[in-house]
């Protein structure tokens, strides 16, 4: 068996993956908290994860794959002030905490299916984990690493001796260098468990606890489910980059107190799209939608095909024009597919495809080497040596992890009345009648066909 490599932000080190089951890989990934359209940034790191699942899937394991929708308990800062983003949500469009949940929850699937995300085998919703999420607060607490205060339920992070491993926080020098006011909080790091209720103000979201009415602290939520689905210690925990100096900290701090482990063996980020050299995000509001993609004639797996290009662990700058080239190298590949059926007199060496095949795996297999696949799928293109029904048939091996949908790429079926107009063309090109021939090609595309002159003959093609 090819053994896979992952970077495993814990150590710093690509590491030889091995499950902790057998043939099964628990998988949890951080979600998109639910108060607004996701970006298609945010849609980066679900893509990765989506690859991530398929490489594991096309090395023969089974992946339980859960994802939480945060519908509760995340602050506009990721720290412990602020306003729920949810409540926001509600205020801003009058409608029900539950109601925004539900309608954005709908629009993310809507758009991950655009983008041929697989659907984890676990959605998790944290409002339907108030009682897990109680119950590991209460956990904590008899083993003494809860505080309280005026306003809520801390994590008191001196209790952990190896706070902040993965992010290599340094206690000592953050509580020197610290100016920031600590309020009630004993230590600048020290987080939010269980938020009480305002008292000036009616949340919609509030349950009764031993502590008070409150709500969950946003770090709570994934430590309560990932347990709950997944089990106190699972294969691999993923998310951005930027939930590694917070989230994936505390969720570890938590997960470790309460469990006395480590939750998953390996942590892995992406990296940020970038806009301008800078991050997309929401607060910025320099971001798009899937639907925004659509709207400027990208298919939203040009998208997909265009973070492929990258390493997840690098930033990836987008532009109109890098949308663009993605957009044209996955209708030239369309293309070919399209036409791989036409072409079968030649013979491909024996081993070639295997060759292919092997190259395609030991790229993806080393910490998701897909910049790599990417560029072996274009020489495979150009390959003189093989056939293009061989080459179709590794595309179509390939496509279980790239997710391009290359299976639904059907041979043309050209119409009579489309062909006999192409005809028609091509005969006043021979005579040299251009206008004429200029008319008919612009009749052809307002009728949704292409037509290129190439040296074999002119080819008609769908406009996508
Ligand atoms: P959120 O809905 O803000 O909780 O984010 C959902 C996921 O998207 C998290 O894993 C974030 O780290 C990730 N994310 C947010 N912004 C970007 C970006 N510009 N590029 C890549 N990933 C991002
Ligand atoms: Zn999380």
């Amino acid at each position: 068996m090819t053994p896979i490599f992952l970077y495993n932000t814990l150590t710093r080190k690509k590491e030889e993956f091995k499950p902790l089951r057998d043939k099964e890989v628990g998988l949890y990934a951080c979600g998109p908290t639910v108060y607004w359209f996701a970006h298609i940034g945010n849609f980066r790191s679900f893509i990765f994860e989506d690859v991530l699942r398929r490489v594991l899937e096309y090395n023969g394991y089974r992946v339980r794959h859960a994802m939480n929708f945060t519908d509760v308990g995340h602050l506009t800062s990721d720290e412990d002030v602020g306003e729920d983003k949810i409540e926001i949500g509600a205020k801003r469009e009058g409608k029900s905490a539950r109601q925004i949940a539900d309608f954005y929850i709908a629009d993310f699937k809507n758009e991950a299916k655009k983008l041929n995300i697989k659907e984890p085998t676990d959605y998790a919703r944290a409002t339907d984990y108030i009682n897990e999420q109680i119950r590991l607060v209460e956990i904590l607490e008899e083993k003494g690493f809860t505080y309280k205060t005026s306003d809520g339920v801390y994590f008191d992070t001196s209790q952990l001796p190896d706070y902040g491993q993965l992010a290599r926080l340094n206690a000592a020098g953050q509580k020197a260098g610290a100016r920031v006011d600590l309020g009630e909080k004993k230590n600048p790091t020290d987080f939010a468990l269980w938020k009480f209720s305002p008292a000036a103000a009616k949340r919609q979201q509030e349950w009764d606890s031993p502590w008070g009415m409150g709500f969950p602290g946003w770090h709570l939520e994934c430590s309560a489910m990932a347990e709950k689905i997944l089990g106190p210690e699972f294969d691999i925990h993923c998310g951005g980059i930027d939930h590694v100096p917070v989230h994936h900290t505390n969720e570890i701090a938590q997960s470790e107190a309460a469990f006395g482990r480590v939750p998953a063996r390996f942590w892995l980020h992406n990296e940020f799209v970038l806009v301008n050299g800078e991050k997309m995000s929401k607060s910025l509001g320099n971001l798009w939608t899937v639907s925004d993609l659509e709207t400027k004639g990208i298919n939203p797996l040009a998208y997909r095909y265009l973070t492929l290009t990258a390493h997840y662990r690098s930033q990836l700058n987008l532009t109109d024009e890098s949308l663009r080239a993605a957009q044209n190298a996955l209708n030239k590949l369309y293309d070919f597919l399209r036409e791989a059926d036409n072409e079968s007199d030649q013979k491909t060496p024996a081993d070639l495809g295997e060759k292919y095949h092997q190259e395609f795996l030991l790229a993806v297999n080393d910490d998701l080497d897909t910049p790599k696949a990417i560029s072996l799928v274009w020489r495979l293109v150009d390959d003189k040596k093989i056939s293009a029904p061989d080459k179709k048939e590794l595309f179509l091996d390939f496509d279980r992890v790239l997710g391009l949908n290359l299976n639904q790429i059907k041979p043309i079926e050209v119409p009579e009345e489309i062909k006999k107009l192409a005809d028609e063309r091509e005969n006043c090109r021979q005579e040299k009648k251009w206008a004429e021939s200029d008319q008919l090609r612009q009749k052809l595309e307002e009728l949704g066909w292409l037509v290129e002159d190439t040296p074999q003959g002119p080819k008609i093609k769908p406009r996508i």
